[in-house]
């Protein structure tokens, strides 16, 4: 699933892409994406707008119209916002529920091979009443180590658990909870509320670092992630930990342990670097 870099990619890019553009036309083929909206509201509320820009809140792509309702996008396991001049190949546009025909003749598809991600229009204060229910963004300056400290000595949950816990803190899934947590040197099955002061700074640390790298290289790609242009993301190459269960520990040489002792999900940790 997309987590906070990858979804980061996508809305730059889309920024870069069709900010300024004027939506001339809109077609719903798979009307079970939309939320909040019917298929015939979607039309009838874009077609004539302009896009003013495109961004990401948590994992969200979120599409400005000049009209002030937001297109905000979920894409989930397997959505995809993927720009179209006529080149998009069969095997990503059958998988299409929805376009935008754009003024300059490209297409817009939000293309979803499991349909499990949702397109949703909202008004600016139905988004902000929704932004409201979720976690604090991770790279936001208001996300300091001391709030971050904060957070952690209220929970009593295991502290991957805790990061991945998007009514607390945003956009962390599976893979930048593990490395964040490598990164910082503490064992993600620790007690949140356990950690010192000085380990939540290094977590924050782990956290903030591990995103921005991440965003640089454009990402971690895994299976049905594409960029808007249809790429891949390289930070891959980079992950220290996700994926790399029984192999060494880039720090210590050590075997790195592979369990589901949190939450039921994949944790890879170094058993000798991460206390
Ligand atoms: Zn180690």
């Amino acid at each position: 699933m997309p987590e906070l870099p990858e979804t980061e990619t996508i809305a730059r890019d889309l920024d870069r892409a069709i900010a300024g553009r004027t939506i001339v036309a809109a077609t719903v083929t798979r009307p079970d994406v939309l939320r909040e909206v019917t298929a015939t509201q979607l039309v009838e509320s874009t077609v004539g707008t302009t896009i003013v820009r495109s961004w990401r809140r948590a994992k969200l792509v979120v599409l400005d119209l000049d009209s002030g309702d937001r297109i905000v996008v979920q894409p989930r396991f397997t959505g995809a916002l993927l720009l179209d001049a006529g080149e998009l190949p069969e095997t990503e546009r059958r998988f299409s529920t929805l376009h935008f025909t754009l003024d300059d003749g490209r297409l817009l598809h939000y293309r979803d091979i499991r349909r499990l991600g949702t397109v949703a229009l909202m008004g600016p204060a139905r988004f902000a009443e929704y932004s409201a229910t979720l976690g604090i963004e991770p790279l936001d300056p208001a996300l300091s180590a001391e709030r971050l400290s904060v957070l952690l000595r209220g929970s009593r949950q295991a502290v991957k658990k805790l990061l991945m816990d998007q009514h607390v803190v945003v956009g962390i899934g599976n893979i930048y909870a593990n490395e964040a947590l490598w990164r910082a040197g503490i064992d993600p099955s620790r007690d949140a509320r356990s950690l010192d002061a000085s380990e939540a700074r290094r977590l924050h640390e782990g956290i903030v670092s591990v995103l921005t790298e991440s965003i640089a290289a454009r990402g971690t790609s895994f299976r049905d992630y594409r960029d808007a242009s249809g790429g891949k993301g390289g930070f891959v190459e980079m992950l220290a930990v996700y994926g790399r269960g029984g192999l060494p520990c880039p720090r210590c040489g050590a075997r790195l342990v592979e369990t589901h002792a949190v939450d039921g999900r994949t944790t890879v940790f170094c058993a000798r670097c991460q206390e």
